[in-house]
């Protein structure tokens, strides 16, 4: 029997308004899985009329009573983890290690904020003897966090834990592609003591729940993580109603490696880059940049590497056969175009890939840099490549994009690359395989986006900075 998940508002599950649902595939075989409840403005107005109930209250409590409710939604997210991890695979095909790390993350938010928010606070302004002065963070009310399917659960936790930290009540909208992780960690949040309408989660398509959600007027700021298309769309309603946003969005992010770098983990990176999700990840480094000195060791040490990985063991599905036959047209534009790639570039015709929506890790060795699949982002496992004559050429070719959310650059002379990163147009940079963690700020620099997301910057992205000043002469 198909389950359904049905929204959350006000701490329980509420159907649809119009008692629709959409159904959900699993793109591991194929086959049909759960469904979810097709959401519309009504769902959308009782949603963010909870939230803006419970909000005042939530806002009203210590950091410290925040805090310790927030323990214990990442206590929840723990404990909840097999549950959660099959909730996900069941729509996307992850494969378990994958599926871990998001899960972990998920749970890595609610705890890091839980922490810093008891640290974290506005800060008093010496004007001399006769007053005092100080700043709040203050939240905007209510937000509403739409988010995408490539990493459901991840990128739901990334917003909600900040926003709630500092006193906010969301609305989460996840994509109707993989709608049950969220709505489960709607329910566990409420069961760890979250009062009821703090989260609520609407399921549903863009046009029938994202769009109203964003256009709700009691809805104060909104959390975007999708497409550049969707973030543009959203963007104009944010700016007609004069609501401030955050918007986490595409890349097509440089791994710039130089012939005197640890070519191990450079090649490591570079596989990594490509089999994580199946490349189906923002900040995937999918532009490969290499001295060309070391060019074509490193294309067929990276060509030969992902030409082993194996579908359903090294590497997922592609979410969708709508995102499938996008990477097939991206082959068939390349093709066009003339460039053949080293290995890859097709799907499946037989063995266990054949099953689902797999695609073949695929490297297009030496491309130019106007054609098409060096420019636009494939969301799948391609990369390209790129030789480059010495510092200038490897920057130029960097920033010659569109996009600016990450960059790796790999060079055993540390000082260039620092050089390199501080020159690179993207929100982060990590040279030789630095972490990026949830400590650190994660958000665009260009067509990426704005706003931080991650560290002590979402923390302040979701708050409003209110100055009190009193005379005491
Ligand atoms: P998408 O823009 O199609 O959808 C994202 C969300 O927006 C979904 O919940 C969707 O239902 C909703 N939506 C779609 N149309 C809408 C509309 N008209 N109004 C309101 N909401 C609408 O993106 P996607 O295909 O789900 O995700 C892939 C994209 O997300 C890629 O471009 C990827 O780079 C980007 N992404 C960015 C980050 C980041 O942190 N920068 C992280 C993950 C994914």
């Amino acid at each position: 029997m198909t389950t359904r998940h049905e929204h959350w508002i006000q701490g329980k599950a509420v159907p649809p308004a119009n008692g629709a649902y959409l159904p959900t595939l699993d793109p591991a075989t194929r086959e049909a899985g759960d469904e979810i409840a097709a959401g519309t403005s009504a769902d959308v107005d009782h949603a963010v009329a909870s939230a803006a109930a419970a909000q005042p209250a939530w806002a009203a409590a210590s950091g410290a009573e925040r805090s310790a409710v927030l323990h214990r939604v990442a206590d929840a997210i723990e404990a909840d983890a097999e549950t959660l991890m099959e909730l996900e695979r069941a729509c996307t095909g992850k494969i378990p290690a994958q599926l871990r790390s998001e899960l972990d993350m998920s749970a890595g938010y609610f705890r890091y904020y839980a922490g810093i928010l008891r640290t974290h606070h506005g800060r008093t302004i010496d004007l001399g003897h006769d007053n005092h002065t100080y700043t709040r963070l203050e939240p905007y009310g209510v937000v509403a966090a739409i988010t995408p399917w490539n990493l459901p659960l991840n990128q739901a936790c990334r917003a909600l834990a900040p926003a709630l930290a500092v006193g906010n009540a969301v609305v989460a909208k996840p994509s109707e592609l993989t709608s049950a992780s969220t709505v489960r960690l709607a329910r566990l949040a409420t069961e760890a003591g979250l009062p009821d309408g703090l989260l609520n989660v609407v399921t549903g398509t863009g046009p029938e729940v994202g769009s109203p959600l964003a256009s709700h007027p009691v809805v104060r700021r909104i959390m975007f993580t999708g497409s550049v298309a969707t973030g543009r769309a959203l963007g104009h309603i944010a700016a007609d109603r004069l609501i401030p946003m955050t918007l986490e969005l595409g890349g097509k992010s440089p791994l710039v490696v130089f012939a005197d770098a640890d070519l191990d983990r450079a090649v490591g990176a570079a596989v990594t880059a490509i089999a994580m999700n199946s490349g189906q990840v923002c900040s995937a480094t999918t532009r490969l940049l290499v001295e060309a000195s070391a060019h074509d060791e490193v294309v067929a040490r990276v060509a030969d590497a992902v030409g082993r990985l194996e579908p359903g063991v090294d590497f997922g599905p592609i979410i969708t056969e709508a995102q499938f036959h996008s990477v097939l047209g991206h082959f068939a534009a390349a093709e066009a175009e003339g460039a053949v790639p080293v290995t890859g570039g097709s799907g499946y015709a037989d063995g266990p890939g054949a099953k689902g929506l797999y695609v073949r890790p695929t490297v297009y060795a030496g491309v130019r840099p106007d054609l098409r699949i060096a420019r636009e982002e494939v969301f799948g496992p391609v990369m390209v490549t790129m030789p480059f004559a010495d510092e200038a050429d490897a920057l130029a070719i960097a920033n010659d994009t569109e996009y600016g959310l990450v960059a790796g650059v790999w060079s055993g002379d540390v000082a260039r690359g620092l050089r390199l990163a501080e020159r690179i147009d993207a929100g982060q940079v990590a040279v030789n395989g630095g972490a990026l963690t949830i400590e650190t700020p994660f958000g665009g620099f260009k067509q990426s986006g704005y706003g931080r997301e991650k560290g002590i910057e979402a923390l302040h992205d979701y708050a409003q900075v209110k100055t009190i000043s009193l005379s005491i002469r």
